[in-house]
């Protein structure tokens, strides 16, 4: 049975009398960004016919990306696999100036797929690095994201990664620094970064905007909220996509007694179950939510068919798809 919520959920009960129900965080899976960036190469493949080429994965799911795979998407790490004058889409992860130049050298066609809440980042950190700014990117390295919003401004960006890297930092003048962020980290974490960074450049300036994104903190919020009951929380979402490994850490963080991620529910383990009552679930924002709906009825067959849905926020952003994709506007209208 499901309670307190929209969900269309189904009724399993418990055969041996013990309670048992799962809270279903909500808002939860795909956000605005990874919706537009997986409907452009579904359209992609619609308009070009297949082989489209997307540099790196479109987002991080492993579901996501071999669906796409079996409808003719071929996904590379880098341009110079893509043969000259194909198409080729960047990931919602964005991309650094010099991936566009590679790409304009061996005369690729390009769909930029980049989230627009990355964009704005890249923007700030542009318009940082002009007025001569040093810019602390709280971010982890590697991350696809931060190496993107890096590239914009090389010389001025300095990457910290986590609390534990701000003794490392230095800086031209203290005076004259800012912060920025990659959108998908812990909101909590960051706060904790930024602290350390202000004690010691306390002239420190914050972003114009928030840069975790509202979908990231939204699913945040909501983890939270169920954290504190639950026995276990589920986060299905890939082992790279950020923003789910964050689930995990928040949930265990707000009082989860056990978290675990999983990408989809062929992976969960009837030994998890052990001495549960409450399971929490949740998934990341790259994540379709028919890979939820099959943890919900895996639980469901074990006797939590009792799913009752937590709603912290509700969300209706929607991206117009990269320029590429629009359809062409008729002449004098
Ligand atoms: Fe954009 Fe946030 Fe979604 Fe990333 S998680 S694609 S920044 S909306």
């Amino acid at each position: 049975m499901l309670t307190g919520s929209t969900y269309d959920g189904w009724v399993t009960a418990s055969t041996d009398g013990t309670t048992r129900r799962v809270l279903l965080a909500a808002p939860r899976g795909y956000c605005a960004g990874v919706d537009r960036a997986v409907v452009a190469v579904e359209k992609a493949l619609e308009l070009h016919g297949a082989p489209v080429y997307v540099r790196k994965e479109i987002v991080h799911n492993k579901y996501v990306v071999q669906t796409l795979s079996e409808r003719g998407a071929v996904f590379v790490e880098e341009t110079d696999q893509v043969p000259e004058g194909a198409l080729v889409i960047f990931s919602a992860h964005g991309v650094s100036p010099a991936v566009h130049a590679q790409a304009e050298a061996r005369g690729l066609r390009t769909i930029d797929a980049t989230c627009p809440l990355v964009t704005k980042v890249h923007r700030e950190a542009v318009r940082f690095a002009r007025d001569d700014v040093d810019i602390l990117l709280i971010g982890h390295q590697g991350h696809e994201e931060v190496e993107g919003t890096a590239g914009e401004a090389p010389e001025h960006v300095q990457l910290v990664d986590g609390p534990d890297d701000v003794d490392k930092v230095t800086v031209r003048d203290p005076e004259r620094v800012v912060w920025l962020s990659q959108t998908t980290l812990s909101v909590d974490e960051t706060m904790e970064t930024v602290r350390r960074l202000r004690e010691r450049f306390p002239a420190l300036q914050d972003p114009p905007s928030d840069d975790i994104c509202y979908a990231t903190q939204n699913r945040q919020v909501a983890v939270k909220k169920i954290a504190p009951e639950a026995d276990l929380v589920i986060v299905v979402g890939s082992a790279n996509s950020s923003n789910s490994v964050r689930l995990v850490e928040v949930a265990l963080d707000h009082g989860a007694r056990a978290a675990r991620r999983v990408d989809r529910a062929a992976e969960l383990q009837d030994a998890w179950l052990e001495g549960v009552s409450t399971v929490g679930v949740t998934s990341g924002a790259s994540v379709p939510e028919i890979l939820v709906r099959d943890v919900l009825d895996w639980l469901a067959a074990r006797g939590f068919g009792d799913v009752h849905e937590v709603r912290t926020a509700e969300e209706d952003l929607l991206f117009s798809l990269p320029r590429e994709l629009r359809p062409a506007r008729t002449a004098g209208r």
